[in-house]
């Protein structure tokens, strides 16, 4: 019998219910997946993430073999570079009459895969991604017409749309639809961070981390201690670990940074969202049952669901109405070179020494550590947009550019000049030491702003109002900082630059 369909699966499309294979079956459609050049070179990818994405691959192809699919596997030692020659290669040989795709998450891809039909002169279904839980189409009908795209009114919308803490009466469970100033505790040691179970490796992963090793010795990050789950069942054994032994805290400590964790109270599960081995409304439902139980707060609760429901879908809401082009913006003209110890983490300012470091072994950081710590200090040293950006899409295991992008560019950076984020997330070193306990072991000091051993925060935040006074007046929640600044008397502000203007060129030289 002649195949009827060929099901293209990517790399981040691992979910049983992922809408390619919906209606399909063993006897009438064949699959294809490929591990190809174009996809692990385009950035160089931290060793990890690489190693994540193809073992959840070849476990889930495994899956559906064993359900009875024929699964055409291209393994990287294939040397087949792109999906588009694999697909040929594949069609030819089977014959297929039509290819089938779930549309893919970045843009770049898009935008090759809708020439195919052209191309490979075949029929080619790409579908949508019914994954995420606000359509393209459905963002976009919320964005039409409003001024500014505030996540907190999209939130909202979520929570009514999908029933979730909610009342009999349709209210906001608790009176309030945000406990976000019950998540904003900081670190002081007090509490023992649980130890976190690490997934089991098998001969699939020990595979795929010899090849890691053999053919991307120069790819950023190590190998060592790969903990990660990659097959659905494992990721879900994570996340009831989560649920069982940090949601409750999660909501105290989201905002705080330790010495002693890089995760803290976190739930450590993005890079299973995005590939597919978790679902969103399912991990959303289980928090609010949770809470429904008695197992944690409400703040925690809607803590977590306001990440996934809310914060989740918006930027890739946002990334879809703004693509193409969104990556080409730089409102802030910032070009100076991304310094060397960015791929080393060799840097004395210990916050930044500490999310690099985790960051270059574990492939993670959390969410305060990638915008207030590594992207405040971009943002304030004016690193080029665009290197930042490749940095974070190479260097994250949960990093693919839908979700990236927005994160990067909008909120870290301010450079889409305000969709995403109302003001930049610019801070100096006072908020650093208020969320956690690093300034304790710094060789530099978070009182002084200038002068031998001043945090370099300090003086860069001011350099940064100084810098963009103009177009900072403008913003309503920065005019105070800038009226600020410009109060205090000319030779202390041209003695702060000037000071600022030194340790930047020390730290992050102008020519790279
Ligand atoms: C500069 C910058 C770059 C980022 N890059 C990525 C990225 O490449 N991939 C990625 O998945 N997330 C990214 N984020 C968002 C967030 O930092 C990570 O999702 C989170 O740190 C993952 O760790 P966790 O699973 O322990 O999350 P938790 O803190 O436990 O949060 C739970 C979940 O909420 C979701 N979430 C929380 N905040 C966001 C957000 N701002 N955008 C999207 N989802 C969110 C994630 O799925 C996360 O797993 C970025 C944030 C910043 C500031
Ligand atoms: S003193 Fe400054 S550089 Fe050092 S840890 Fe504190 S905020 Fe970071």
């Amino acid at each position: 019998m002649v195949t009827r369909r060929l099901i293209l699966i990517l790399g981040d499309q691992l979910s049983h219910n992922i809408s390619s294979l919906k209606d399909a079956s063993p006897d009438q459609d064949e699959i294809l997946m490929c591990e190809v050049r174009d996809e692990t070179d385009y950035v160089g990818h931290h060793k990890k993430k690489i190693a994540f994405i193809f073992s959840a691959m070849r476990h889930f192809r495994d899956a559906l073999r064993a359900e009875g699919y024929t699964v055409h596997y291209i393994a990287y030692e294939d040397g087949v570079t792109s999906l588009e020659a694999a697909a040929r290669q594949v069609l030819a040989d089977t014959g297929a009459k039509a290819l089938r795709c779930c549309e893919p998450g970045e843009a770049r891809l898009a935008e090759v895969m809708a020439g195919w039909e052209e191309r490979l002169a075949v029929p080619v279904a790409l579908l949508e991604d019914s994954r995420f839980l606000c359509s393209i189409d459905d963002f976009a009908d919320w964005a039409r017409g409003r001024k500014q795209l505030r996540m907190e009114y999209f939130y909202r919308e979520m929570r009514r749309r999908y029933q979730l803490l909610l009342d009999d009466d349709g209210e906001p469970e608790g009176g309030q639809w945000n406990y976000d100033a019950d998540n904003r505790s900081g670190w002081r040691a007090r509490e023992a961070v649980p130890e976190r179970p690490a997934a089991a490796l098998d001969a699939t992963t020990r595979d795929v981390l010899a090849l890691v090793t053999e053919r991307f010795p120069d790819n950023p990050g190590d190998l060592e201690a790969f903990r990660l789950a990659v097959t659905a069942e494992e990721a879900e054994a994570q996340f009831q670990w989560f649920l069982d032994h940090a949601l409750d805290r999660f909501g105290t400590y989201q905002d705080a940074l330790a010495e002693e964790s890089p995760w803290l109270f976190h739930s450590l599960i993005s890079m299973y969202l995005n590939i597919g081995l978790l679902e969103p409304l399912a991990l959303c439902r289980a928090v609010e049952a949770r809470w429904r139980d008695g197992g944690c707060s409400l703040a925690a609760a809607e803590g977590f669901i306001r990440q996934i429901l809310g914060w989740r879908e918006y930027v890739r809401g946002i990334y879809w109405l703004h693509m193409p082009g969104y990556g080409e913006h730089n409102a802030l003209a910032a070009t100076r070179p991304l310094p060397d110890w960015f791929w080393s983490g060799d840097t004395d300012l210990r916050c930044l020494q500490q999310a690099l470091k985790q960051t270059l072994d574990l492939g993670y950081a959390h969410h305060i550590q990638r915008l207030m710590v590594i992207g405040n200090f971009a943002l304030l040293a004016g690193l080029d947009v665009r290197s930042v950006c490749d940095w974070y899409l190479a260097v994250y295991v949960d990093a693919f550019e839908w979700v990236e992008l927005p994160n990067t560019l909008g909120m870290a950076l301010y450079g889409d000049g305000g969709i995403m984020a109302s003001k930049p997330y610019a801070a100096s070193g006072k908020y650093i030491q208020r969320q956690g306990n690093h300034c304790a072991s710094c060789r530099y000091d978070v009182r002084k702003t200038t002068g031998e051993g001043a945090c370099p925060y300090n003086a860069l935040y001011w350099r940064f109002i100084d810098r963009h006074a103009d177009y900072l007046k403008k913003n309503a929640r920065m005019g105070l900082m800038v009226g600020s600044w410009q109060k205090r008397k000319a030779a202390e502000r041209k003695a702060i630059v000037a000071w600022a203007d030194g340790e930047l060129e020390r730290l992050a030289p102008a020519k790279g």
